[in-house]
C-alpha cells in the first residue's frame, strides 16, 4: 500500500530524487536531511506503514534491522559502534508518519536519550 501524500512513499518511489544508500524489493535507505550524527541513515519498508504499530506483519523488521547491519558493515561502522532507533508515535518523537529506522553513528551517543 501507499499513501499518496506521504514524503518517505515519493521518496521510495522515485518520486522526490534521492540519493540511495541501499534498496532491495522490501527496504530503501537514505540520508536523512536533518542529521543529528556523521551518520544518520533512515531505512525504510517500501509499503507504507504509519508507524511500528500499524505493522501487520512483522517481518519487516527483521528486514529493518538487517539491512541496517548491513549498510553499518558497508559504511565500516562495525568497530567504532552505531545506534538503531525507531521512534513510534507521539511520546516516541515520531514526526514522519510512515515506519522509518534511523541508523545513527560517528560520535558518542547519549544515554538515556533526551
Ligand atoms: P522521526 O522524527 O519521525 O523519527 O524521524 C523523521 C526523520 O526524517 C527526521 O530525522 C527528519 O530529519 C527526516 N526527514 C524528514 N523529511 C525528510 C526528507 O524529505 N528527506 C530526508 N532525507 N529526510 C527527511
Ligand atoms: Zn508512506
Amino acid at each position: 500500500m501507499k499513501d499518496e501524500n506521504c514524503i518517505f512513499c515519493k521518496i521510495a518511489d522515485g518520486k522526490i530524487p534521492t540519493e540511495k544508500i541501499f534498496e532491495n524489493d522490501k527496504v530503501v535507505a537514505f540520508r536523512d536531511i536533518d542529521p543529528q550524527a556523521p551518520t544518520h541513515v533512515l531505512v525504510i519498508p517500501r509499503e507504507h506503514f504509519a508507524s511500528s504499530s500499524q505493522v501487520e506483519d512483522d517481518s519487516i523488521f527483521g528486514d529493518l534491522v538487517g539491512s541496517a547491519v548491513k549498510i553499518a558493515k558497508d559504511l565500516g561502522l562495525d568497530e567504532s559502534g552505531y545506534r538503531m532507533v525507531i521512534n513510534t508515535g507521539k511520546q516516541g518523537g515520531q514526526s514522519v508518519p510512515h515506519l522509518h529506522l534511523h541508523l545513527l553513528a560517528g560520535r558518542n551517543l547519549g544515554w538515556p536519550p533526551g
